[in-house]
């Protein structure tokens, strides 16, 4: 299927790796020009570079990479510095370390608020005007199954992205947005086979005294897929997300979990 958004530009944010990785890898296939965004200027240099070298990517696809913290207002200026007009944004970063909330103090909250929820939002508000005038738009935001189902140990998680799945509920329905064909949609993870997953159950696995693999058979086990998802497919998802044929997705949650949500709906 063609996605009708070759020639587009696309910022994807935490893209030297992972998921936000396999986002800028489904949008180079297709011929979006990207901005990558990541903390370590090596590694996401070599995502650059792999990006421009995959197989089937349309002559003259640019990949430019910025090294820069998302969640600081600097980090967000050298992006724009990089490229002005967006017309594809997805929106990631790291996520917050699991923990006790009694050992959570103002700072923890504000550093998980200011990745997960504040960064997004200021993203979304320096582009979504223009990509409107514009008449395309496409914002996605990588969150989590956990704001579906709450896992108990990643609260600061659990709390930063709820509140940032609440405020996009209401703008994504805006008619500014909405009938200008900006479409503002949250991409859910499951469990994906990422640096991310790893080392939350390298922590798991130390606690309850196991190996990491026997930590990670038992939890592919309680999936009903029986294994993780990769950043491939979650890529393929989020360039679905992003294209023409996609228009009338608003505003919506979209769980890629393997089928471990219980939930009929
Ligand atoms: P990952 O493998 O750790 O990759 C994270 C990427 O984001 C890296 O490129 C990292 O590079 C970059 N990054 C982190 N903080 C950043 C910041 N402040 N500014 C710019 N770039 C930043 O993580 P992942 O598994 O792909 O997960 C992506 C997101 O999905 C995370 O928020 C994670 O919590 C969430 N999630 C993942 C899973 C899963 O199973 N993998 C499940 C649920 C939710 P630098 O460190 O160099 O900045």
């Amino acid at each position: 299927m063609d996605l009708g958004i070759t020639g587009k530009w696309a910022l994807v944010c935490g893209a030297s790796k992972g998921l936000g990785f396999g986002c800028a890898q489904a949008l180079v296939a297709e011929g979006v020009h990207v901005v990558i965004v990541a903390r370590s200027a090596d590694p996401l240099e070599q995502a650059a570079q792999q990006l421009r070298g995959g197989a089937g990517v349309p002559a003259g696809t640019q990949v430019l990479a910025v090294a820069a913290d998302i969640a600081t207002a600097e980090g967000r200026a050298k992006v724009f510095a990089a490229h002005r007009d967006f017309d594809i944004v997805v929106n990631n970063a790291g996520g917050p370390p699991p923990g006790d909330f009694r050992d959570w103090g103002r700072e923890d909250w504000l550093k998980a608020i200011d990745a997960n929820m504040l960064a997004p939002i200021e993203l979304i508000k320096a582009t979504v005007d223009g990509m409107a005038a514009r008449g395309f738009g496409r914002i996605v935001n990588i969150t989590s199954g956990a704001v579906k189902a709450p896992i108990g140990t990643l609260g600061l998680s659990n709390g930063a992205r709820s509140g940032l799945t609440g405020f996009v509920a209401g703008l994504a329905r805006s008619p500014k947005l909405a009938a200008g064909n900006v479409t503002i949609n949250n991409l859910l993870p499951g469990a994906f086979d990422t640096d991310r997953l790893r080392g939350n159950m390298e922590g798991a696995a130390k606690k309850a005294g196991q190996t990491l693999e026997a930590v990670m058979d038992g939890r592919r086990k309680t999936i009903p897929s029986q294994r993780f998802g990769n950043a491939e497919e979650f890529g393929a998802i989020c360039a679905f997300l992003c294209s023409q044929q996609a228009s009338y997705i608003v505003g919506q949650n979209i769980l890629a979990d393997g089928g471990a949500y219980p939930g009929t709906f």
